[in-house]
């Protein structure tokens, strides 16, 4: 629990740093990127100093990344929840997924039928699988094979550990597994902090899994890793079974947002 609590703190306080960092650099960057634009624009292709705009453009363009990336992290506050049958969000997703992990790489869709809805952000399913899926692309190097799964069930503590603060109940579970590197337990020890990265500097910036965490707590959910050195790995995030009214009978009134007259 100790730990539980100092990662959650830690998490804050560098999500509110992070954030705050984010906003401004992200103005400024919007000035290199729009001047250095402005500046292709105005010069002849064959000025020397042409190659030498195109790198401060490809250099501004991965900070907007690693921008991005930090501001999602940091932006918690933000999410709208829907009703998801998470096998429809996922469906939809393959698309986008396929192409951000490259067409040539097998990626297997095991859907359970009969999922139970969850209350969840579509986005947030988004950044969850996406996340996974490159780390998982990463980690098997093209020789291998990405499959995503959902399943539905109740769960005890002879699933998840106790130590994890994991309340037994009835979740729907998305997983994703590769048959790649997989991680020492030294790795796994720092999975989850943010910043804590092994790729090489401008491939990594360790915010992935600390964004998925974010979310996943938010959402009343658990992720649990099970790796092993060069046989693979898998992720499997638990989000709780939603139990209320489908979203066609809810009353009116509570669709009225807060602060409406
Ligand atoms: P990043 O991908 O930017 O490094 P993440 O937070 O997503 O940041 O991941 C942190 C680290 O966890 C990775 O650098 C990698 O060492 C390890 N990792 C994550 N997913 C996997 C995986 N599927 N297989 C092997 N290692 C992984």
């Amino acid at each position: 629990l100790q730990a539980q609590l100092l990662q959650a703190q830690k998490m804050e306080s560098v999500g509110r740093l992070a954030g705050g960092v984010a906003h401004d650099f992200n103005n400024m960057l919007s000035v290199i990127l729009g001047h250095s634009e402005l500046a292709l624009d105005d010069l002849a292709p064959d000025s020397p100093v042409h190659n030498d705009l195109l790198q401060i453009r490809q250099a501004a363009h991965r900070s907007a990344d690693l921008i991005r990336q930090l501001l999602a992290f940091a932006r918690k506050q933000t999410a709208i929840p829907k009703i998801l049958d998470l096998n429809k969000t996922i469906s939809g997703m393959l698309k986008m997924l396929h192409r951000l992990i490259g067409e040539d790489i097998q990626l297997r869709w095991l859907p359970e039928e009969g999922l139970w809805p969850v209350m969840m952000d579509p986005g947030q399913i988004d950044q969850i699988l996406a996340n996974l899926c490159v780390n998982a692309r990463d980690a098997i190097d093209n020789t291998g094979e990405i499959s995503i799964r959902t399943k539905k069930g109740l769960f005890d503590i002879n699933h998840i550990p106790p130590e994890k603060g994991f309340i037994p109940g009835e979740y729907v579970v998305l997983s994703v597994h590769d048959t790649g590197s997989g991680m020492e337990p030294e790795i796994l020890s720092h999975l989850f902090e943010p910043f804590f990265t092994t790729k090489a500097p401008g491939k990594g910036t360790g915010l992935g899994l600390a964004t998925i965490y974010g979310i996943v707590k938010q959402n009343g959910g658990y992720i649990d890793v099970r790796s092993r050195p060069s046989e693979g790995t898998s992720f499997s995030v638990y989000l709780p079974r939603y139990e209320g009214l489908p979203e066609e009978s809810h009353p009116e009134e509570s669709r009225v947002p807060p602060g409406s007259p």
